[in-house]
């Protein structure tokens, strides 16, 4: 059962009853399932079908393309209840969102009507693709390649990683060097709308050259697969360059780095999500267990956990809010999602951990469902930019800001 730590909501009614729609499908549906699929590590198909009735996979997409035209407010509520259950799950529905928020912003007419209205029921998933296997944070360091041929295709090759959805999804915004002699480099990067068929290693006819090898083996975040994908003479039709060839050729970079500012919003409220899950386990347990003839509840040291732990996770989540609400009122929000994104995944980890330790023994048991959110928490200190990469954000954003 849900703990509320906050009797004060600013939530509006829709906000309010569309979280409570997801918390109890949370409770009733990935809480009680989550831990099966996790020592499976097999991708949770009927919860993904529930979440496609609900409507999950098209919250942001627009009415008009079939889905509900929330916020980014909104969905970082509904990815804070669906983190709350496993953070695998809110990564089902991740990179989705941030395909089609590419697609919102940048694509053209065509694009928008081609795949919207099939990303909106869930039909077809998203994945986005920067990772490579020598560069992660220092994306403009990207190696793999897109040159236009003769037929006016453009042949795709190189290795990405770490691809979340990378099997499953249908479809890949994919970030490649269409300018390698640019200077400075993010001049000659364009994102690439690649298709491919879902659940397909290997990938013929019109979507051959696109290979995804055997997921990656991870400590945690399982469910969702991780994977490479080699690109390998892929022929990209030039009506799926992001935004279309006069409008997105060299515009990548730009398109990627504004995708991962909502992207960064995300993972704090799956930061905040994981949180709230390890301080109402911690609470539950510390009443349940007794040490020298009382609740350890009762013993000074828990309580200081438990309280620190509830005020930072309000503080990240107030701070992820107010960066959604600024995204959503039009303003600049890089520096707030970067705090965010630092803040609320350092607070997922800080809470999971103490979490942890008010279990004892059993937190180390896989008997309790706090050992597999202390394998799930790290992932978020890493995803949309390390703590490192935030700090570095923040620390530029104030200097400008603030020169004298
Ligand atoms: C499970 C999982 C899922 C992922 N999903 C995706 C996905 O869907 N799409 C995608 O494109 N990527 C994805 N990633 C990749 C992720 O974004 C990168 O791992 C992340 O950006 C860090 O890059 P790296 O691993 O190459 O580390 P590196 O960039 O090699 O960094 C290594 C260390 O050095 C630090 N560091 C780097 N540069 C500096 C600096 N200038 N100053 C100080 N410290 C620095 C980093 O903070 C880190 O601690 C995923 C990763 C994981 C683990």
């Amino acid at each position: 059962m849900a703990v509320e730590t906050a009797t004060f909501s600013e939530q509006t009614d829709i906000q309010r009853d569309i979280t409570e729609m997801v918390r109890q499908f949370v409770d009733e549906q990935i809480i009680p399932n989550a831990e099966k699929y996790d020592h499976e590590d097999s991708f949770p198909e009927p919860i993904v079908e529930q979440m496609k009735e609900l409507g999950l996979f098209g919250v942001t997409i627009p009415e008009e393309y079939g889905g509900m035209g929330l916020d980014l407010t909104t969905y970082a509520m509904i990815v804070e209840e669906l983190s709350r259950g496993w953070i695998s799950i809110s990564g089902v529905v991740n990179t989705h969102f941030i395909g089609s928020y590419l697609l919102m912003k940048f694509g053209t007419d065509e694009q928008k009507d081609h795949f919207l209205p099939k990303m909106a029921t869930g039909e077809i998933r998203a994945a986005f693709s920067l990772s490579e296997p020598e560069v992660g944070s220092d994306v403009q360091g990207i190696k793999a390649t897109a040159k236009k041929g003769d037929d006016g295709a453009w042949e795709l090759n190189g290795q990405k990683m770490w691809v979340t959805n990378g099997l499953g999804s249908g479809v890949v915004f994919v970030l490649m060097k269409t300018d390698p002699k640019a200077d400075p480099p993010y001049k000659g990067m364009t994102c690439f709308i690649t298709e491919k068929e879902p659940w397909k290693e290997v990938n013929e006819g019109d979507f051959a050259g696109l290979n995804v090898p055997p997921k990656i083996k991870k400590m945690g975040y399982k469910g969702v697969e991780s994977t490479e994908l080699v690109y390998d003479g892929y022929k990209c039709p030039p009506e799926r360059v992001l935004g279309g060839e006069e409008a997105g050729i060299g515009q990548g970079f730009v398109q990627m780095m504004d995708a991962l500012e909502v992207g960064r919003v995300n993972v704090a409220a799956r930061g905040v999500g994981i949180g709230q899950r390890a301080l109402e386990l911690a609470l539950r347990y510390s009443q349940e267990r007794k040490t020298f003839g009382k609740p350890i509840a009762q013993h000074q040291a828990i309580q200081f956990k438990l309280a620190d732990m509830a005020t930072q996770l309000e503080a990240a989540r107030l701070v992820t809010r107010k960066a959604a609400r600024m995204k959503d009122a039009g303003e600049r929000s890089d520096l707030e999602a970067g705090m965010a994104k630092l803040l609320a995944s350092e607070t997922g980890k800080f809470c999971v951990e103490e979490s942890f330790r008010i279990h004892g023994g059993y937190g180390y048991s896989k008997e309790y469902e706090i050992e597999r959110l202390y394998r799930d928490a790290p992932l978020l200190l890493i995803g949309e930019g390390t703590s490192e990469i935030q700090r570095m954000v923040i620390g530029k954003k104030l200097l400008q800001r603030h020169k004298i």
